[in-house]
């Protein structure tokens, strides 16, 4: 029996425009949603207007097999290696773990990017982008949920486009940011896909794979501190760790007030540390 994946779409391919055949491409990696279980969870998938329980994947036919093969090899694979991946299984924090921080409270500790050579920026920055970028380039439904569309604008959506296809370098009036999570739990099984704000002058979007947040700031008006530590083109880049899962709980006791939030995520969440 022919099922969908095995029929054919063929369309423009969003980020090389040829006509091509279109695969079932994701807005996040197919294998993060094998991490989050392994990490004895279902993902938790937030945007500004909803919080649910899901393993259904968020997918569209998108890209052509060239592109898709492209963000696997210049920053997916890679990335996905590095990432929370189970008890004991997180290189990125193994990584800070051996490092000395340059700068540390008892809330955050801050490493040096140039203290942290196993760590490989074009990679990680690469598979951030191209999350960002997708998450913008279409509209993603999950059911009959409509994920909110950062609206990054044409001037950067081209640059980026160059980024990716590798005819440009990073972006300028771009900042990427990263914070790896302490010791995470709720983190450990949570993707929150890209949302973000206008802040005064500058766009900040986040997106939130197991262990690992990617925060992108974009603008003429970016505050020169957060220029500063982008571990792209910051004359000062560095690495953050903290245990943010407080974010996540302010988000969703934020949301709790204002979005429907689904029953199953209710009762997973009415014990400490979600009080909904
Ligand atoms: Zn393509």
């Amino acid at each position: 029996m022919r099922t969908g994946e095995d029929l054919e779409v063929r369309g423009q391919c969003a980020l090389c425009l040829r006509d091509e055949i279109l695969m079932d491409s994701h807005l996040l990696p197919k294998a993060l949603y094998r991490f989050v279980r392994a990490a004895d969870g279902s993902p938790i998938v937030l945007n500004r207007h909803a919080a649910w329980i899901t393993d259904k994947q968020i997918t569209k036919h998108l890209l052509c097999a060239a592109c898709e093969e492209r963000f696997h090899r210049h920053g997916e694979d890679w990335t996905l290696r590095q990432i929370y991946r189970g008890e004991r299984r997180f290189r990125l924090l193994d990584v800070l773990n051996r490092c000395t921080p340059v700068a540390e409270n008892s809330q955050i500790a801050v490493y040096a990017l140039s203290d942290l050579p196993d760590i490989l920026i074009d990679d990680l920055s690469y598979f951030a982008v191209s999350v960002f970028w997708r998450s913008s380039a279409t509209d993603w439904q999950i059911g009959d949920h409509k994920l909110p569309r950062p609206t990054f604008g044409p001037k950067y959506m081209a640059a980026f486009s160059e980024y990716l296809l590798g005819n440009a370098g990073f972006p300028s009036d771009v900042s990427l940011l990263i914070e790896v999570c302490d010791g995470p739990t709720t983190a450990a099984n949570m993707l929150i896909f890209p949302i973000g704000t206008v802040a005064a002058g500058y766009d900040r979007y986040d997106f939130m794979v197991p262990g690992v947040l990617f925060r992108l700031f974009v603008g003429e008006n970016i505050p020169v501190e957060l220029r500063s530590c982008c571990i792209v083109t910051g004359d000062h880049p560095v690495v953050s760790r903290r245990n943010y899962e407080q974010l996540i709980y302010s988000r969703l006791a934020l949301l709790s007030e204002t979005a429907r939030i689904s029953k199953r995520l209710k009762d997973e969440m009415s014990g400490p540390p979600f009080r909904m």
